[in-house]
């Protein structure tokens, strides 16, 4: 049995760091995880990789004004969600590799930051879903967050340079990868007040997403909650550290 909710009863954990690929991602993935975290006190940033420079439609919008138009939605989900943080890292949207690059700069934001949790992406192809093949650009931030987490934030030895900028190594105390399936263990239960801060927050996305994603999301989430027996739900596989 999944644990639900279990994180928010832990009084040695308080802060948190959500590493995705896009603009929305985390708005869409774990944005009433965040909304729950922060109501508790907790310090949540987040990390956007890309540049947030391809997902539009519209031939008349450059790359460079579309990231732009991105980058200020997802400041105003940040605020939205009472976030400590947001932090661009800006590579080209659509081309992320999971990079010895790529790594660096997670490992130093989580230097930086010294979260308790991270949560990010899953950094495998999912092939059970007959509409959706998933996105390359979510892969490779799981991938590279991961690697950065476990072993290159940890040791000293990784980036002598860091230690010259003073960002010390740190550990992170527990990882949530973001999953609905049946590999998911942790099962964050949302209060109808966390779901409309979710809404609301991925809404702020307006270049995004679709008229009807209130509806969309919520019974997404229903759905997933109704697996696990609670009323709306996000769900992680969670791997304790130590
Ligand atoms: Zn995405």
């Amino acid at each position: 049995m999944p644990d639900i909710t279990a994180v928010v009863t832990d009084p040695s954990l308080s802060s948190a760091m959500i590493v995705v690929a896009h603009a929305d991602d985390a708005e869409y993935g774990c944005s009433g995880t965040v909304a729950q975290l922060t109501r508790r006190g907790w310090d949540v940033v987040y990390v956007l990789c890309t540049d947030g420079s391809r997902g539009s439609e519209d031939r008349d919008l450059s790359g460079e004004d579309l990231s732009a138009i991105r980058r200020r939605e997802q400041i105003e989900a940040g605020v939205i969600l009472g976030l400590k943080a947001v932090e661009f890292l800006g590579y080209p949207d659509s081309f992320l590799m999971p990079s010895l690059e790529l790594r660096k700069d997670i490992a130093r934001m989580i230097r930086k930051h010294r979260p308790d949790v991270l949560i990010t992406n899953s950094p495998a192809r999912e092939l059970s879903n007959n509409s959706y093949i998933g996105h390359p650009d979510h892969q490779a931030a799981g991938e590279a967050a991961l690697s950065a987490v476990y072993p290159t934030s940890r040791d000293h030895l990784a980036y002598p340079d860091m230690l010259k900028e003073g960002l010390e190594p740190h550990r992170v105390q527990e990882v949530w990868v973001m999953r609905s399936g049946d590999d998911a263990n942790h099962i964050v239960d949302l209060t109808d007040e966390d779901l409309e801060k979710s809404i609301s927050a991925l809404k702020a996305h307006t270049s995004q997403v679709p008229s009807d994603v209130d509806d969309r999301v919520k019974e997404w989430k229903a759905r997933n909650g109704e697996r696990h027996g609670v009323k709306y739900a996000e769900s992680f596989r969670l791997f304790k550290l130590g």
